[in-house]
């Protein structure tokens, strides 16, 4: 897998936030936005491994997780290409669906990983209508006006009798790189260093964006499902010495009430049934996979945090070494925890 390395400095941190120095909001590190790919740190690239799950190992998680036997029925509404600061183009599935009222995303890498039930044509519409929806091959350009070909790039869509887009799969055969990524608000727009949400994530497009084909599954699903606000009274439980798993459960929340079963269904709307699954969490491989394994993770990549890599690089807090002891410890993460930071 080719990771995109080329002119990537390392940048200078302008300072470190140690466990004793209150932070200034200048002098806070960036994780979401970076500026340019520039600042991208050179990392090394996750070594390929296999899911570390026997089958007995896999069957003991299933029992506990109480998988839904069918999964839920999503649509996506709505694509579009973005192109993004950091390089690579990407393409933005909106996904509703019939268990919640959130708008789900899914961020793809690759013109080519094509929505089910956003290409599948729908009665009276235009090609204006499908080009609007993002239901359209290759490019949109000024003046295009057919969305199911496109004369420039000698691209052309094909469908079934009722409707539904004929994929070709010999586009895609390699397992797709995909990483399920849950909302966080705190890490990802806020700068927060009590987790490493931002980092994962922009890790996550990093690879995908050098790899040139994967799908990030955006789940609208704040603090492992309990929702922003008793995220923070959460946080406030952890500053009176509480850890992740134990203020969740003082607030009378499961310690992780994620549902993973809508990434299934959008990674199955997605065609993409044999994955490269970027975790370190064990018990996302078996969710993700489903009851009936209808996604099959084939190889699980870690992600291993940047400030273990790197120490000037990446996430410096006493909250998140905290925070990745707890991961590790109490909720069974593949990681081995490295000598101490700092
Ligand atoms: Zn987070």
């Amino acid at each position: 897998m080719p990771i995109h390395s080329e002119n990537i400095q390392h940048p200078q941190p302008s300072s470190q936030i140690t466990s004793s120095s209150i932070p200034d909001v200048h002098q806070i590190p960036l994780v979401t936005p970076k500026p340019s790919t520039a600042n991208v740190p050179t990392i090394t690239a996750p070594k390929p491994a296999t899911p570390d799950l026997s089958p007995e190992e896999r069957e003991a998680i299933k029992q506990s997780m109480n998988l839904p036997d069918t999964l839920p029925i999503v649509n996506c509404l709505a694509r579009a290409r973005i192109p993004t600061t950091q390089g690579p183009e990407i393409f933005l599935h909106l996904y509703e669906n019939n268990i919640d009222n959130k708008e789900h995303l899914a961020i793809v890498f690759g013109e080519n990983i094509r929505s089910r039930s956003l290409f599948k044509q729908r009665k009276g519409e235009t090609q204006q209508d499908r080009m609007t929806r993002g239901a359209y091959v290759g490019r949109l350009t000024p003046g295009r006006t057919i969305a199911d070909r496109d004369e420039i790039l000698n691209k052309e869509l094909h469908f079934n009798e009722d409707g539904t887009l004929i994929i070709d799969e010999k586009t895609y055969s390699d397992p797709t790189l995909v990483r399920i990524h849950s909302e966080c608000y705190t890490g990802e727009t806020a700068w927060s260093a009590r987790c490493d949400c931002g980092e994962q994530f922009d890790e996550a497009g990093r690879i995908m964006g050098g790899d040139g084909h994967g799908c990030i599954v955006y789940l609208r699903q704040e603090g492992r499902g309990i929702g922003l606000g008793e995220k923070l009274k959460a946080y406030n439980l952890q500053d009176l010495g509480a850890d992740t798993v134990q203020a969740n459960i003082m607030l009378r929340h499961p310690a992780d009430a994620r549902d993973f079963s809508l990434a299934t269904a959008i990674l199955l709307d997605l065609g993409l049934v044999e994955i490269k699954l970027l975790t370190n969490n064990r018990e996302k491989i078996v969710a993700v996979e489903g009851k009936h394994r209808r996604v099959k993770v084939l190889e699980r990549l870690p992600m291993i945090p940047l400030s273990w890599q790197q120490k000037e690089n990446g996430i410096h807090s006493k909250e998140i070494e905290g925070y990745l002891s707890t991961k590790i410890e109490r909720m069974g993460h593949l990681l081995e925890k490295p000598i101490k930071i700092n």
